[in-house]
């Protein structure tokens, strides 16, 4: 078996693994990448971006249907699957293809096939190029970034064909009459609003009491608002139990409150979560210890249990964000290179494009005054901003959470039109520690989006131009504040 040695090794190259290694790579370091399927891991090869070129493809047919009330007549419109398929492996492979160069522009050298640990300083690759034979890797550093697939429940074993994982659905194999989607969270929402939109009617069953934990109560009334808007119908408290299939269709049991009920459908997408992947890499060779959860236990540096070996993005833990394994994946190439680098980041921004668009960024209102702050809110709707109207997307809000006493800006929470680009600005105002009055005193080009985040600040101040200000009401409780707004 050919041995092989390097300075560092990635293992896994989705957007946390490819990310570290350029950084080694800039840093000097003589770098390996092991990737057994695709460059780009789930992100770019079937998750944020294949999905992303649907949900736009989707939008347009909804631009296109709603057109003739700006006065533009067009027929209505037909969706050819093949071509939007097609258009979607497109985007993928440029992506791809882009991820391949820089690889190799910066000098990384990227191996197929699947690593396994023989040592806390060596691997095995096996299974790359047909014929190849087995080769060994050896390094004083590794970073593992093998990510997380989807979870699978009793009742719904992944086949393809019935029951479809995130990965089937963003192939668009069919355009289902009825599709249901078990699970009410980010992943569900995303592809299951690209259905109903495309034309299937859709029914979400999610397990606990809304879809969208953990997100703003009057984001999800929206999000909710514009489901039912385009047919979908969603269960709470509804959790998914198995199916029968009868004839060609699918009957589905859920369970509200202990009660059983059916639905019946021709396809069902399972999103229900996402589970480290961390089988067959031979963690114990390596004396990398796994936490309760399944999740490589980490430190600031994201250094695992074993001398020289690091865990990055989903493997190291919650959110399962593409942009937190990039950003944590350049901290560990950092550390690996003897820099100081931590993770110390203040806003990890989050985005769900479901529509409305919801991009939350800091803490929230609950969450700020759980935290002990006495907080002060400001609120602007899209529905009184220039462009938003001029754009016919008026639905949702800015919301902004300072803390009353030192004006510091705490938390921004954006529902509506682009929220996904908008919330960069509230991210970067966090990360700066900026005041709610520097974005309210901030100049904001008229008429643009960004003008909303202004106001809702002037609006937390008491001085927004374009809507009444207000006193804050009391609030007695999270939940009658909810009521209330
Ligand atoms: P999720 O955790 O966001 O949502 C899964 C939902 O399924 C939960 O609400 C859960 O209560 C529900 N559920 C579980 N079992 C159920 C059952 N038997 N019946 C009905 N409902 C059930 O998981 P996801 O949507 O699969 O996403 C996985 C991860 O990927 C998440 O961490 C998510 O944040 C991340 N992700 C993020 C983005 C983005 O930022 N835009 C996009 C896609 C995925």
């Amino acid at each position: 078996m050919a041995t092989r040695t390097f300075d560092a090794v990635v293992i896994g190259a989705g957007p946390g693994g490819y990310v570290a290694a350029i950084r080694l790579a800039q840093l000097g370091k003589k770098v390996a990448l092991v990737e057994r399927e695709s460059l780009g891991g789930v992100c770019l090869n079937w998750g944020c971006i294949p999905s992303k070129a649907l949900i736009a493809a989707a939008n347009l047919v909804e631009d296109v249907r709603g057109a003739a009330e700006r006065g533009i007549l067009a027929d209505s419109p037909r969706v050819d699957l093949v071509r939007l398929r097609e258009f979607k492996n497109g985007v993928v492979k440029k992506l791809v293809g882009g991820v391949g160069q820089l690889e190799k522009g910066n000098g990384v050298e990227v191996i197929k096939g699947t690593a396994k640990f023989v040592s806390p300083t060596a691997i095995e690759v096996s299974g790359g190029e047909a014929g190849a034979e087995k080769a060994r890797v050896e390094a004083p550093a590794f970073i593992l970034a093998t990510g997380a697939r989807s979870i699978e429940i009793p009742g719904f074993a992944f086949d393809g064909t019935d029951v479809w994982s995130a990965k089937e659905a963003v192939d668009l194999p069919e355009l289902p009459k009825r599709l249901v989607v078990v699970g009410g969270g980010v992943i569900g929402l995303e592809l299951g609003t690209v259905y109903a939109k495309l034309g299937s009617e859709v029914t979400f069953l999610e397990a606990l009491p809304t879809i969208l934990s953990g997100i703003d109560a009057e984001a999800v009334r929206l999000v909710q608002k514009g489901l039912r808007q385009r047919k979908a119908t969603v269960h709470v408290n509804a959790k998914a139990k198995g199916f029968e299939r009868k004839g060609k269709e699918l009957v589905v049991t859920f369970e509200v409150d202990g009660a059983a009920q059916t639905v019946t459908c021709d396809k069902i997408l399972v999103a229900v979560g996402m589970r480290p992947v961390t089988d067959g890499l031979g963690l114990e060779a390596a004396g990398v210890k796994v936490g309760p959860k399944g999740f490589v236990e980490v430190d600031a540096q994201y250094r695992t249990s074993a001398p020289g070996v690091f865990a990055i993005g989903d493997l190291s833990g919650p959110p399962l964000l593409a942009h937190k394994a990039s950003k944590e994946g350049e901290i560990a190439a950092e550390a690996i290179a003897g820099k100081k680098s931590a993770r110390d980041w203040v806003a990890m921004p989050a985005a769900i494009f479901s529509d409305p668009e919801v991009a939350a960024v800091g803490l929230s209102e609950e969450q700020a005054r759980a935290a002990g702050h006495e907080t002060m809110i400001g609120k602007f709707a899209f529905a009184a901003l220039g462009r938003a109207i001029a754009m016919d997307h008026t639905e949702g809000f800015v919301k902004v959470v300072g803390d009353k006493k030192t004006g510091l800006l705490l938390g921004v929470t954006i529902c509506g039109p682009e929220a996904s680009d908008l919330i960069a600005e509230a991210a970067l105002a966090l990360e700066m520690g900026a005041y709610v009055e520097d974005v309210a005193l901030t100049v904001h080009a008229h008429p643009t989006l960004p003008e909303a985040f202004m106001e809702a600040c002037k609006a937390a101040l008491g001085e927004a131009i374009h809507a009444l200000n207000r006193p804050e009401r009391p609030r007695k409780t999270d939940g009658a504040a909810d009521q209330k707004a």
